[in-house]
């Protein structure tokens, strides 16, 4: 059995800590080392393996200092300056952890929030990085809104049962947004109230599933009349292309 852990790290970052019963740990996207080292101190783990989505700081900060624990093996994107990388992954190259079960992860290759992002499918989880959030996806620091809509697509099409682990609790400010582009989605006001309570609470938003992403979040939802509707008035033009419709949601986030 493999059990999956938030270890909250910076102000709004997750790092996700899957181990199995014998306390074997693999952490994904470290971005600072200390919050780790305490939560498998703590528990008696040993660390196993790091996976990296992307270059960011707040990703990466800690593998270095992490790895240096064991020989702990670093898988993240080809495409990217990792520090401490040992295995570069792209699109259709798998990451098997035999300490997790033999764990298969697919890995797809997801640019827009950066060139080389990479996410990794398996085991019913999809660990996004800042590709898909819940609720949102990740700003256009490296990509064009294209590109992101791309990715996205690729990630649609995993089953909706799938659960969603993504980098950071956005979810409320990304709901307040998405309320903003389809008022008249039930599903997502639902999801609003729901995650409203949770964060009133102190708890995590996360994780989230495909199914539940389709339903409510505006950036898988470039299909649907009501977003095609509400962006073309937002943006004071018809909106012809799915591309249109995604960047002008995307740009209107970012001045939200
Ligand atoms: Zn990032
Ligand atoms: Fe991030």
């Amino acid at each position: 059995m493999i059990e999956v852990t938030a270890i909250p790290a910076f102000r709004d970052n997750y790092i996700w800590a899957l181990s199995n019963e014998h306390g074997e740990v693999v952490v994904v996207d470290p971005g600072e080392a200390q919050p780790v080292a305490e939560h498998i101190d703590q528990r008696g783990q040993r660390l196993v393996g790091i996976l990296v989505t992307h270059h960011h700081p707040d990703h990466v900060g800690g593998v270095t200092a992490l790895a240096s624990r064991g020989d702990v093996p670093v898988w993240g994107p080809a495409r990217e300056r990792v520090p401490g990388r040992t295995v570069a992954l792209t699109e259709g190259d798998q990451v098997t952890i035999e300490a997790l079960d033999g764990l298969t992860l697919d890995v797809l290759d997801v640019p827009g929030h950066t060139a080389g992002h990479i996410a990794f499918y398996g085991g019913g989880m999809l660990l996004a990085g800042d590709a898909l959030f819940a609720g949102g996806c990740g700003r256009l620091f490296e990509g064009t809104p294209a590109q992101m809509r791309a990715s996205l697509a690729k990630l649609r099409e995993l089953p909706p049962e799938t659960q969603l682990y993504c980098g950071h609790e956005y979810t409320q400010a990304n709901l307040t947004f998405a309320m903003a582009v389809e008022p008249d989605n039930e599903a997502l006001r639902e999801r609003y109230d729901r995650v409203a309570e949770w964060r009133a609470e102190g708890r995590y938003t996360l994780p989230s599933t495909l199914a539940t992403e389709l339903a409510t979040n505006p950036f898988l939802r470039w299909d649907q009349p009501a977003v095609q509707a509400n962006a073309a008035t937002h943006a004071g033009n018809a909106a012809s292309s799915p591309d249109d419709v995604f960047a002008i949601v995307r740009s209107w986030k970012d001045s939200f």
